[in-house]
């Protein structure tokens, strides 16, 4: 009991949280305000959450979870210095992965960067899994410290998908490692302090940290993540929740096979003996996804794909249990757990605004996915580039004016079409039951794999999309299809409707 409770568990900022955001971006009260308001609330929320957390707790499993450990990495970091009151041509907000990639791209042509995080050697927290294919485009094969040949998804007890793509495990050590190594050498200061606030005037930008420090900025990128700490939105926040509890465990032994990891498990005859939970799972399903290392150390991690409002962190944890212990999977100890939660799809923020942003702070996560790391450091060129090529040499744009051109390069119509694609099929998937999730994700994996593997990675656009959509419904069986247009004539009408008033 007392190990749990010095774990995070996010979803209890969940809902007011989002309330909060609704409030806030109906206020007509100025930005920087907002800003103020925005960043300073979590943390009387955390200090709900620890209460709630103590009633939370129930598992015999959660028992093993180890004191959180946070291992920092072993670097020398250049700091910056205030005492100089230099301006730096770039401040980037958060050194997650969306951060630190523009960091070190922005830095090696030359320009001067300041990263600010409270943590800035800590390695990254979460268990990111890739296609490797995404990372292989990336030149980034180094960065991954497992892989599997394939994937498979068990629809029910009977069928079963074997997915011929193979599957990665970031190592965020090396990743973490190999960018700040870079942003070293190429220069990049680092600022260990949160930003609280930022005051704008017409060709610089002042960054106000929690240890009162001011650092002044030509451009300021947004990197906090699902924090949105900078970034303006004008829309009230409506994201459907992703929410997952993992563990890394050793275990007696596992069912699965080492040489495929599990993209998802469907079945649910582990509840059989349970029916409440199982009358839950079937109104709002859970699966399984797993990662084998070897015959007894897993990755296992129990996941609602999207919900709204999110599954409680409790529901997903007893549902959990029930799947090992249905599963004969013993668990011998832990050696890390992870509480997931992460916004989907919502409206995008304020297009173009004075800060720009990347990554969770910027709405790239994939709205029916909840995937976002290797879109981010994808897109992080883009950012780069644009702000190299605005704010290099020449000087030829400076506040608003270049901040508009990175947001334009950063959220072009194609990609803005995307997105109302995928949160359309977000808007479906959120109406789906388990008998129908099975249904869409039996015709989604008999796609052409072009289709499935470009809607997993953001690599379709229109018209492509629709072709996609008009594949998945062929192939759907007879009661998906009535289903499908049951329950996605709505959202299609409203996707119409944003797609044709969204120009250019
Ligand atoms: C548990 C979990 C698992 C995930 N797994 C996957 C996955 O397997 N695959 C995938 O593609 N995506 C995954 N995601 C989604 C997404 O890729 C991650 O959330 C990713 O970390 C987002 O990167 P980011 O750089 O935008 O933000 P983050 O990684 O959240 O980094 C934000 C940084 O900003 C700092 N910060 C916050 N506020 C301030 C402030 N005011 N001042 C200064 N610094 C600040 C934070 O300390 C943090 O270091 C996962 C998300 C979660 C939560």
């Amino acid at each position: 009991m007392d190990t749990l409770l010095k774990t995070h568990n996010k979803l209890e900022f969940l809902h007011p949280l989002h309330g909060f955001s609704e409030k806030v971006s109906n206020l007509n009260s100025s930005k920087l305000q907002n800003q103020e308001l925005r960043c300073g609330l979590r943390k009387s929320h955390m200090k709900l959450s620890r209460t709630a957390l103590i009633k939370a707790s129930s598992s015999a499993l959660l028992e093993l979870v180890p004191e959180t450990k946070k291992e920092s990495l072993d670097f020398e970091l250049p700091m910056y210095d205030p005492s100089k009151g230099l301006v730096v041509d770039l401040a980037v907000v958060g050194g997650g992965p969306a951060g630190l990639a523009v960091a070190q791209q922005v830095s090696a042509a030359g320009l001067s960067v300041c990263s600010i995080d409270p943590s800035p050697k800590l390695i990254w927290p979460n268990n990111y899994g890739v296609w490797v294919d995404e990372f292989e485009a990336m030149d980034l094969l180094d960065c991954l410290d497992t892989t599997w040949s394939g994937a498979v998804v068990f629809i029910d007890e009977q069928t079963k998908k074997d997915l011929d793509r193979p599957y990665g495990r970031v190592n965020r050590k090396q990743l973490k490692s190999k960018m700040l190594q870079k942003c070293i050498s190429n220069g990049v200061k680092f600022h260990q302090a949160k930003v609280n606030k930022v005051i704008h005037e017409e060709d610089k930008s002042l960054l106000i940290c929690n240890d009162g420090v001011t650092i002044q900025a030509a451009v300021v990128l947004d990197a906090t993540g699902f924090s949105r700490c900078l970034v303006q939105y004008d829309k009230p926040y409506n994201p459907g929740y992703q929410v997952a509890y993992g563990i890394l465990a050793e275990v007696e032994e596992h069912p699965f096979d080492v040489d495929k990891m599990v993209f998802m498990d469907w079945r649910d005859s582990h509840l059989n003996n349970n029916i409440e939970l199982k009358e839950r799972n079937a109104r709002i399903p859970t699966f399984l996804y797993a990662m084998p290392f070897s015959s007894n150390r897993i990755f296992l991690e129990e996941t609602s794909l999207v919900a709204r409002p999110g599954v409680p962190m409790k529901d997903i944890q007893d549902r959990m249990v029930a799947r090992l212990r249905h599963l004969g999977i013993k668990i011998k100890s832990i050696e890390e757990d992870e509480h997931c939660v992460i916004p989907m799809g919502g409206p995008l923020p304020v297009l173009p605004q004075r800060v720009v942003g990347i990554g969770g702070t910027a709405g790239m996560v994939h709205p029916s996915t909840g995937y976002m790391v290797a879109r981010t450091l994808a897109a992080a060129p883009i950012v780069a580039n644009a702000i190299v090529q605005y704010l290099g040499s020449d000087r030829i744009l400076s506040g608003n004016e270049l901040s508009a051109e990175v947001w334009k390069d950063l959220w072009p119509i194609e990609r803005r079409r995307q997105r109302e694609f995928f949160c359309f099929g977000m808007a479906i998937l959120l109406k789906l039951d388990l008998k129908s999730t099975r249904r869409f994700f039996n015709a989604f994996f008999d796609l052409e794999p072009r289709y499935w593997h470009g809607f997993l990675s953001s690599r379709l656009f229109l018209p492509d999309l629709v072709f996609f959509g008009l594949s998945l419904f062929s192939h759907a069986s007879n009661a998906s299809r009535i289903e499908i247009m049951a329950k996605g004539t709505l959202p299609l009408v409203k996707m119409i409707n944003n797609l044709i008033q969204d120009r250019d």
